[in-house]
């Protein structure tokens, strides 16, 4: 069996974890809205983040997620990343 086959990548620290460690950010294919993808309902483009305030600050302050998805990402959708962490 091929572990790496169940594991995301993070965009910041490119560390491969298990897919419960790491928020997943999807944008919207039919609203192009970046939102945070708990439960897998949302479809389209992800960006995988590991669930610590390095990473989540480092890709705040490159806009790497807006690049990467290509679409804006929304005020309210950082202050969530916050609060996943908090959790
Ligand atoms: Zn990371």
């Amino acid at each position: 069996m091929d572990e790496k086959k169940f594991l995301r990548q993070c965009m910041c620290c490119r560390t491969f974890k298990k897919k419960d460690d790491l928020i997943r950010l999807t944008k919207d294919f039919k609203t192009s809205e970046i939102k945070i993808n708990t439960n897998n309902e949302i479809q389209g483009r992800s960006v995988y983040i590991c669930k610590n305030k390095d990473c989540i600050e480092k890709a705040f302050k490159k806009n790497r997620i807006e690049v990467l998805l290509k679409s804006k990402l929304p005020e309210d959708v950082k202050i969530d990343l916050y609060t996943v962490l908090k959790k």
